[in-house]
């Protein structure tokens, strides 16, 4: 007979979900109260207020959808590609190949732009594919490959996107209040974002937002957005700016419970504070891993601090190394992914997850399950270097 399930407590060091504040998950245990209560009406208006904070957007259509950053993901697909629509999509790791089939299954045509896992996007190559594409309506990327620790220069595609009169979908699942994300000065028109990467709130909502140009196409569509569950169109009579709510779906209220405490605590924070924080633990995690030996696949200029994807040393083997950590240490790093599976880890630290006990600790795990594996790892150094990042 099934009883009570009480997790382990593991420190969550891979590429989401990330370690949840207490603060949050007490605000998660609140009393459940109506979706429609007046209460829980005001609430939702401070989640998108504070949205937008994080977000440094104005935009009006900015609200968390009710299900996990994939179906932010759909959301900005379905609702502004359209049948015949061509859709220029910039891939460069797991989550372009994604916004790939969201197009071809919203009856768009893709046309790729590939780069390499691990490199940026590549500017000149998006700049040639709208110069032969002049019949293109929207460019996508993702901001921060999470698959591979690369960040692209969102303002860059921007720019040469609207030269070309298109509008841009960017994924920010991974960015958003780890790396800076302008929506406004960038001119991001439709952006996605999950809950449990740098908020470090729960899995499983995804704050989107919606510049006017892209609102403006989505009202003017000539077919209904082919996913009544993600159709704007309806989804704003429940989140729309003072009009009477009505019901559309039952929004997972102890959720945006959990959602707005994570952005009260940003906002507390402050957006750069989060910013430096990510940066200087990563500084501190790098110095110790290069001085271990260890090198990063992504180059300096491109490199997530809140996702680093490192090379797996020589002889050494990927699954036991994890599976060691998270059975003696509870402590979870991420597998590389596609064909950088076995050679990489992606070390998350994000949110909650980016502090610096956590880059010791995950320093001194990793140096005492390979040390004892006689991995070809410098001893006895790592430490010293990350501290020495810290009393700098
Ligand atoms: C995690 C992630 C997603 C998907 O989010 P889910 O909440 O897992 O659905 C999409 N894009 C990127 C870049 C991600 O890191």
């Amino acid at each position: 007979m099934a009883v009570s399930f009480n997790p382990p407590v593991r420190t969550l060091m891979g590429p989401g979900p990330s370690d949840v504040h207490p603060r949050i998950l007490e605000a998660l245990s609140r009393p459940t109260i109506g979706h429609l209560d007046p209460e829980f009406v005001a609430m939702m208006d401070e989640v998108k207020k504070l949205l937008q904070y994080a977000y440094q957007t104005d935009n009006e259509l900015t609200i968390p959808v009710s299900a996990p950053g994939s179906a932010g993901m759909e959301t900005c697909f379905v609702n502004l590609v359209e049948p015949g629509d061509k859709v220029i999509v910039c891939q460069n790791g797991v989550f372009g190949g994604r916004q790939k089939e969201n197009v071809e299954r919203a009856g768009g045509s893709a046309v790729m732009v590939m780069d390499d896992w691990g490199e940026a996007v590549d500017l000149a190559k998006l700049e040639q594919a709208l110069e032969q594409n002049p019949d293109a309506k929207i460019v996508s990327f993702v901001h921060a490959e999470t698959s591979t620790g690369a960040q692209s220069d969102a303002n860059g595609i921007w720019e040469l996107a609207h030269k070309h009169d298109c509008l841009v979908i960017a994924d920010c699942v991974t960015s958003l209040a780890g790396t800076p994300v302008k929506v406004d000065e960038w001119g991001l028109d439709a952006v996605y974002s999950g809950t449990q990467k740098c908020l470090s709130c729960v899995p499983g909502l995804s704050p989107v937002t919606f510049s006017e140009r892209a609102v403006e196409k989505i009202k003017n569509r000539q077919s209904k957005v082919q996913s009544w569950f993600l159709d704007l169109n309806l989804v704003m009579g429940y989140w729309g700016e003072g009009a009477k709510r009505s019901y559309h779906h039952t929004a997972p209220v102890n959720a945006l419970y959990a959602l707005h405490e994570s952005l009260v605590m940003l906002r507390d924070e402050g957006l750069e504070n989060a910013w430096n924080r990510h940066a200087q633990n990563h500084q501190a995690l790098k110095a110790g891993l290069e001085a271990m030996g260890i090198s990063f696949l992504v180059e300096k200029s491109a490199r997530l601090p809140q996702l680093n994807s490192v090379m797996i040393p020589q002889g050494v083997d990927d699954a036991s190394v994890r599976g060691r950590l998270l059975n003696e240490f509870n402590l979870e790093i991420g597998a590389g992914l596609g064909d950088l599976a076995g050679k990489v880890w992606r070390i998350g630290l994000m949110g909650h997850s980016s502090r610096p006990e956590n880059v010791i600790f995950c320093l001194s795990a990793l140096e005492a399950v390979m040390g004892e594996m006689n991995a070809p790892i410098n001893k006895g150094v790592a430490l010293t270097a990350a501290q020495a990042v810290y009393s700098a």
